[in-house]
């Protein structure tokens, strides 16, 4: 008998009429049975049984909820003891139902969402709240992001004083210091919107970014903010992934740009854009096959690519053991180089490959089972991600934090007519951008944190 059981027995018989018509008696073997409302087979909490209509149902159980909402699925769902003949699969973790069980279905004839009971209530995807007997909330207006001023002008909410103007020609020509003030990342194609009085840019998709959303990892509804006034502060004795106010999904340190927070009272959950725009399936050339949000709260996953372990939330493969992080799987899939008029893309090979890769930028070897970027058109031009794109992404020029107490700024690497050596490695720094704490100069956080002047 398990210490719990010793402390508070079960009670031998209860009344469940929420669930079942008759009396449920406690069963007190460890045998296999399968409880009806979650289908599973785990005695993780007691049993109780209905001999007369061999229904059987986990203590736990009795207390799943009737109707919900979760982040995954638009419109509620409510439970149901069986589901119609057919293949169904949960909508969460991606895995097949039994018909004959219990699980969540949508409340909308039309839609044929589906999830498992454990699934479904788990505390990544729903807030807890039951719904059954409230009425359907009314929708709440969403804001506009913008106001169209006229053909191709409007005003951001994010940039209010000025207007911003339409260009359709980007991707003829790419300047890598044109940065997106929303996701922080060059305009390496595509149309945008440039201040007409001054340096801002957003790409057109960041400029339509709704101004609400419901992210797959959260329960709660969250909202995009352009502006943040926390002051981000890491020190070299805590654990440098794991920053209180930059992305809750991937270790990048992002200390600009837009982002969507989570307005429940005591969360602060918040996402940068790339994180919170990235959706499932994830089909990208760094796996064979789709990737999918099926974390379980609690369990932590190794990223199959940067090898880092200790993430909660991973795109996996529900068909082999493959998980790839937030921080991995946001990386730009196609990006430009200035020394190339085609298009990079993101590469991988799995194959053990007799061809070898220099990087243009450092003439080091590149490993090929480590992703880079190649030129689509066979020029030939390959770069490590690092020598192209930069060792930290998402730097603002001019942005800051605090480490160990200090100020650190964002600075761009071209003030100069030759590079600066870094105060921590000694060697010039070859990135597009670098940081000045105090009197020192250095290249990349890896170097700040590993090697403080
Ligand atoms: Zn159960
Ligand atoms: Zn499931
Ligand atoms: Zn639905
Ligand atoms: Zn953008
Ligand atoms: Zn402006
Ligand atoms: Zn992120
Ligand atoms: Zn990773
Ligand atoms: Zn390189």
């Amino acid at each position: 008998m398990s210490v719990a059981c010793v402390e508070k027995p079960p009670l031998l018989s209860i009344d469940q009429s929420k669930w079942h018509e008759h009396t449920l008696t406690h069963f007190p073997r460890q045998a296999s049975l399968t409880c009806d409302l979650c289908a599973l087979a785990n005695s993780s909490s007691p049993f109780y049984v209905c001999l007369l209509c061999d229904f059987v149902v986990h203590q736990s159980c009795l207390s799943l909820p009737r109707v919900i909402r979760i982040s995954r699925h638009p419109h509620r769902i409510s439970f149901t003891p069986s589901f119609d003949q057919g293949n169904w699969s949960c909508g969460v973790c991606r895995r097949e139902i039994n018909n004959d069980y219990g699980g969540y279905s949508c409340i909308k004839d039309d839609c044929s969402y589906a999830a498992h009971s454990k699934c479904a209530t788990q505390s990544n995807v729903w807030d807890g709240k039951e719904l059954e007997g409230e009425p359907e909330e009314i929708e709440e207006e969403v804001m506009p992001p913008f106001v169209r001023i006229s053909d191709g002008i409007i005003q951001h909410f994010s940039h209010e004083d000025h207007h911003l103007k339409l260009d359709e020609n980007a991707g003829s020509d790419y300047d890598e210091n044109k940065q997106c003030q929303a996701c922080i990342t060059p305009v390496y194609f595509g149309n945008y919107y440039s201040c007409m009085q001054c340096e801002f840019i957003l790409h057109e998709t960041c400029a339509n970014l709704s101004r609400k959303m419901n992210h797959p990892i959260h329960p709660h509804l969250l909202t995009l903010v352009t502006r943040h006034d926390g002051v981000i502060k890491i020190s070299s004795d805590t654990d440098i992934t794991n920053y209180e106010s930059s992305c809750s999904a991937c270790p990048w340190l992002c200390t600009a740009g837009f982002f969507y927070e989570c307005g429940e009272e005591g969360c602060c959950f918040k996402v940068h854009v790339q994180c919170a725009t990235i959706s499932e399936p994830l089909d990208q050339g760094s796996h064979e096959h789709p990737l999918f949000l099926t974390s379980k709260p609690g369990e932590k996953r190794k990223c199959s690519i940067c090898q880092d372990d200790d993430y909660t939330e991973t795109f996996n493969c529900i068909e082999c053991d493959f998980a790839l992080c937030f921080g991995c799987a946001t990386l730009p899939q196609k990006v430009r180089y200035k020394h190339d008029k085609h298009t990079l893309a993101l590469s991988y090979r799995k194959e053990p490959s007799t061809m070898t890769y220099w990087c243009e930028a450092c003439e080091r070897k590149i490993k090929p089972n480590k992703r880079f970027y190649m030129c689509d058109k066979y020029c030939c031009v390959t770069l490590h991600i690092g020598c192209l794109i930069g060792k930290d992404l998402y730097m603002k020029p001019g942005a800051s934090w605090l480490y160990n107490n200090r100020k650190v700024v964002v600075v761009p690497n071209n003030q100069h007519m030759s590079r600066p050596f870094c105060s921590c490695c000694k060697k010039r720094c070859p990135y597009k951008t670098l940081f000045q704490r105090y009197v020192f100069t250095i290249c990349s956080t890896k170097c700040m944190y590993h090697g403080i002047p």
